[in-house]
């Protein structure tokens, strides 16, 4: 049976921990789909739009990498498209029970899909989207945090000191 990965999430914005996590599953998988979640109930910082541009930016020199947004249920989508892995990150214990959580809807919603976790590299462990938006915001030193154009774009949203 064809093994189809997809890593899913808000990615708003994408981080270096991301990319780590986008290039194990590329090297586990062989292939991966970055999927932006359009659905989701946080306020975004970047458009679908927007995010879809720096994720396919970011990852311009790895043709493994499918990038797409999608609406509705995550398990939906996977179905449609004949994915059958769901790929997730693990950074810190806080992750866990949402993960699990998550995993187990996922999994009563489509039994079929499999739910993988990876871990980041060390110097990924902490990373966020919200604490490098933070950052951005208080005019932090993120360039270490982030591949060049969410550098660029952050810089862009936050210039006066604000994302308005
Ligand atoms: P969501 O809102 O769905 O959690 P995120 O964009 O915050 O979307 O994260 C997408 C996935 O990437 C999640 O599984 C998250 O745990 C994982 N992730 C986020 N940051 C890192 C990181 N620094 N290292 C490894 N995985 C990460």
């Amino acid at each position: 049976m064809i093994k189809k990965a997809i890593y899913p999430g808000s990615f708003d914005p994408l981080t270096n921990g991301h990319l780590d996590l986008i290039k194990r599953g590329v090297a586990v998988f062989g292939g991966l789909t970055v999927a932006v979640a359009e659905n989701v109930k946080k306020t975004p910082l970047f458009s679908v739009g927007e995010r879809l541009e720096m994720i396919g930016t970011a990852t311009s020199g790895l043709p493994e990498v499918t990038v797409i947004s999608f609406e509705g249920l995550l398990t939906d989508y996977c179905r449609s498209a004949g994915i059958n892995i769901i790929l997730r990150g693990l950074r810190v214990v806080s992750d866990f029970e949402a993960e699990l959580q998550s995993a187990s809807i996922n999994r009563q919603l489509c039994p079929e899909l499999e739910t993988v976790f990876m871990t980041p590299s060390d110097d990924c462990a902490y990373l966020s989207s919200s604490i490098v938006k933070e950052l951005a915001g208080l005019s932090g030193k993120i360039e270490k945090m982030v591949p060049p154009i969410v550098y660029h774009k952050l810089k862009e949203r936050f210039k006066n000191g604000s994302s308005l």
